[in-house]
């Protein structure tokens, strides 16, 4: 390739490897090639013995892989979150909104509020801010929301990493560093490089051998248009507005809010996923394609059928109850099933599992709501159905059917 590049503009061409990864688009194809399935944590694994990242000698760093199951907390009321390092623009940076204002001025978002480090030295400062602010309770609230708090311990270092104003290599050894001089627990270190080393490099590996294929994936066959309050943030449901409203006010919400909330909202209403990809593709600092494609389609709505999750990241308004502090003032109920007044995240999660019976019955993950379901009568199916169907009904028309 370099030598054609070279003999067309002539000019001397060389190809690097590129430093925004650990590893190649290759080391990730040796990975999988002949494996029938492919799964993050084994290729994590792989990944921090390769390059010694969390290792004492040939054991994980702290006796183990993983410590998820720490790292699931609701945070408390009352917990001070570290306030977000902001970066004043630059003359270039506010000539930049000047035009995104001028020439898109009716898309979503705000240019004249744009303050991401957009420097290696301002991407430096960020990194350290979250090294003391945020890394050491990273793990406990990584997968906690609260109102009016987007960011609380997350590192807000996506768009500095996807950029290459900072490379993984130097992020996650800053954060191991951290452990080592016991600044920081072992939960939220290994939390915070196994997104890096685990899933992002997992998710890039995902693109470049399913593409070009992949971005039409539809295993559930959904095909509903995306609601318009995903742009407006004009809905009473309180969990989508919170999550829609920081995505046009900061170009960000934190990967549950993109997963549990956008993303299983999506999943549950059938959305179709070409629709909802491109609107994450759109609205996020840190956008790009071969990140965004695989966490929407893979992850959010298991389009791809499970190449990328072992299972759909379906939930009902219970987990976000559990997770948020959203459900205690929404017009809906979190504690009704059904009815106008329940949360639709309760009755659209049953009628996702009864649409999908056929397609997501024999997953060992999906046994437990299954499981639940063998037990309803025919009736009171046909009632959650009737009910989803008349909300979705009334919030999107269906386009298309089977198109
Ligand atoms: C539907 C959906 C769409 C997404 N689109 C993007 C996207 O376009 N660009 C993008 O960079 N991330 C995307 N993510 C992954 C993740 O949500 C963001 O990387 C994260 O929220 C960015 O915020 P942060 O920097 O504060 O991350 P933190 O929570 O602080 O995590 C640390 C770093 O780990 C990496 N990371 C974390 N989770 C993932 C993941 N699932 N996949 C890949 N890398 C991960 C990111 O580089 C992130 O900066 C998406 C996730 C979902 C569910």
């Amino acid at each position: 390739m370099a030598e054609g590049w070279s003999n067309r503009f002539g000019l001397p061409v060389e190809l690097r490897t590129d430093s925004r990864f650990f590893s190649t688009r290759a080391r990730f194809r040796a990975w999988a090639d002949g494996r029938r399935s492919w799964r993050m944590e084994h290729f994590y694994r792989e990944m921090r013995r390769e390059h010694d990242i969390l290792m004492d000698g040939d054991q994980p760093a702290g006796g183990a892989w993983n410590f998820d199951t720490e790292n699931r907390k609701r945070l408390p009321d009352g917990t001070p979150l570290p306030s977000r390092r902001r970066y004043a623009p630059d003359h270039t940076t506010r000539q930049v909104a000047e035009l995104v204002a001028d020439r898109f001025g009716a898309h979503i978002g705000n240019a004249e509020t744009f303050d991401w480090p957009v420097t290696r030295s301002q991407a430096l400062k960020a990194l350290d801010d979250f090294l003391v602010n945020g890394l050491p309770w990273f793990g406990d609230y990584q997968d906690a929301m609260k109102e009016g708090a987007p960011f609380l311990y997350h590192s807000l270092l996506a768009p500095a990493l996807n950029l290459g104003l900072l490379s993984p290599r130097e992020v996650c050894a800053a954060a191991e560093k951290a452990w080592r001089a016991g600044r920081a627990p072992i939960n939220a270190v290994e939390g915070f490089v196994r997104q890096i080393l685990g899933w992002r490099e997992y998710v890039r590996g995902i693109y470049w051998e399913m593409m070009p294929g992949y971005a039409d994936s539809n295993a559930l066959e959904a095909h509903r248009p995306l609601p318009d309050f995903y742009w407006t943030g004009e809905t009473d449901m309180r969990c989508l507005r919170e999550a829609i409203t920081s995505t046009r006010k900061y170009a960000y919400s934190h990967h549950i809010q993109r997963l549990m909330i956008t993303g299983n909202f999506a999943l549950l209403a059938g959305i179709a996923p070409r629709e909802i990809e491109r609107w994450y593709l759109a609205v996020y600092a840190d956008a790009v394609e071969w990140v965004e494609m695989p966490n929407t389609l893979g992850m959010a709505v298991f389009a791809d059928g499970g190449r990328m999750a072992s299972k759909p990241y379906a939930a009902s308004g219970a987990y976000i109850n559990r997770m948020s502090d959203f459900c205690a003032g929404c017009s809906y109920s979190v504690a009704l099933k059904t009815g106008p007044r329940a949360c639709p995240f309760n009755y659209l999660y049953w009628a996702f599992l009864i649409r999908n019976e056929d397609r997501l019955k024999m997953n060992p993950r999906m046994a437990m709501p299954y499981r639940t379901l063998s037990k309803w009568s025919a009736a009171e199916k046909k009632r959650y159905l009737g009910e989803a169907e008349a909300f979705l009904d009334k919030i999107l028309p269906i386009d298309n059917r089977g198109s």
